[in-house]
């Protein structure tokens, strides 16, 4: 299996000096290329839970520059799985979609309004093949949660505060989730990259955790994977005065967010925030020029 304990470093800008705070990042973007950060943390116990079940099949859907097909697809092939995506949309090739045909997915295009129904789709063209398994868009579900859960309780230090991007709220649920099961003092915060989402943490309250995260709805910059001068400059920033990476999906939202709360004096002086950085760099890909 892949070894998952991945690194915390600080992160050391004068602003965060100024305001008293300190920044770290989790770095599971490195946990491996391209099964990179919380997709890797959403299929570990998936697969596991398809081992047992006997199956060796892994069918799941995504768009046509899903992180979550990328790692599946790698995953897939490293574990030796086949893997058939239904990816929405007209039929498109692009880098992303590449490498995924390299690892040997198959690549199904089905327009939006077939791919809403999902566990159809998977019905209509896999319901003779028993060993097929079902996962879900972006590796969401339980064993998502699961696999999340560990970027918490692999911590070596306490936090205030943990941040990280959020599309399904699958990764915010599994810091939640471990928050609440080992009594920390620590809140989740969870930065939304989706314009008008704000019921997307109906899981998270099922699963009675209201006490333990806050989502915060106003840095989507614009919506799912829209981008702007401002975020690509921050990008750009970033990379020049760290070396690290930021995807202009999740993860550069994140931290441009953890700045301006910063910068409005939202953290308490001697606050330490643990920002995730949950992978997704093959996203690059769509903008770099
Ligand atoms: C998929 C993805 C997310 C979103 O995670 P959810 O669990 O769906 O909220 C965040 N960051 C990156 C880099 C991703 O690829």
């Amino acid at each position: 299996m892949i070894n998952i304990n991945s690194p915390v470093e600080q992160l050391h800008f004068e602003l965060f000096e100024q305001k008293k705070i300190q920044v770290f990042l989790k770095r599971d973007d490195l946990i491996h290329p391209f099964i990179s950060g919380n997709k890797w943390r959403k299929l570990k116990y998936t697969l596991q839970d398809a081992v047992q079940k006997n199956k060796t099949h892994l069918v799941s859907f995504g768009g046509a520059y899903s992180n979550h097909l990328n790692a599946l697809a790698c995953a897939a092939a490293t574990f030796g799985f086949k893997a058939t995506a239904f990816v929405r949309g007209e039929e498109i090739s692009n880098q992303m979609l590449a490498l995924n045909k390299l690892w040997g997915m198959e690549l199904i295009f089905v327009d939006r309004t077939a791919y809403k129904n999902k566990l159809e789709l998977f019905e209509k063209h896999f319901s003779n093949d028993e060993k097929a398994y079902f996962i879900d868009e972006g590796g969401a579900g339980p064993f998502g949660a699961k696999g999340c859960e560990e970027i918490v309780t692999e911590l070596t230090e306490t936090y205030d505060k943990i941040f990280c991007a959020v599309g399904t709220a699958t990764t915010l649920q599994g810091i939640a989730q471990a928050i609440k099961n080992n009594g920390l003092q620590t809140k989740a915060e969870g930065i939304c990259v989706l314009k008008g989402a704000e019921g997307i943490d109906a899981h998270l309250k099922e699963n009675e955790l209201e006490d333990y995260y806050k989502i915060h709805h106003q840095f989507h910059e614009g919506g799912y994977a829209k981008t702007n001068p401002e975020l690509l400059d921050f990008i750009k920033l970033f990379a020049s005065k760290t070396g690290i990476l930021l995807d202009q999906v999740y993860t550069a939202k994140m931290m441009k967010a953890v700045f301006t709360l910063a910068q409005q004096d939202y953290f308490e002086p001697n606050s330490k925030i643990l920002c995730v950085h949950t992978g997704g760099l093959l996203g690059l890909l769509g903008v770099l020029k």
